[in-house]
């Protein structure tokens, strides 16, 4: 989703830094990535398109379960149309990998 404080300034959901920078320059499409922090989150017109950047399935990288703090972990948070209604995906990534660290 696309977060926006008080004052309408763009603002990361995971460490409310105001510094983005847009990830999309398509029409009606919002995607960021925060400068802070590293993460993802927009409003995508499709969001079959946010696979593109974290995929479906888990992160299987080595260490993954046992060490946590072994895989860098960023957050994203996408909404958009699956063609029915508009769903959200949220949670941790790798960005290595592009596969989900952890749920919500
Ligand atoms: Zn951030
Ligand atoms: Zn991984």
């Amino acid at each position: 989703m696309t977060y926006r404080n008080e004052r309408g300034a763009l603002e990361c959901p995971a460490c409310s830094s105001q510094k983005t920078k847009s990830m999309s320059r398509r029409r009606g499409q919002e995607l960021y990535e925060c400068l802070g922090c590293g993460a993802l989150f927009g409003t995508l017109t499709d969001l079959a398109e946010s696979y593109a950047r974290v995929h479906g399935g888990w992160c299987q990288c080595p260490g993954r379960a046992t060490e946590s703090g072994m895989i860098e972990s960023r957050y994203f948070d996408f909404s958009g149309s699956d063609g029915l209604g508009v769903l959200r995906r949220h949670g941790w990534y790798d960005p290595r990998c592009k596969g989900i660290t952890q749920v919500g």
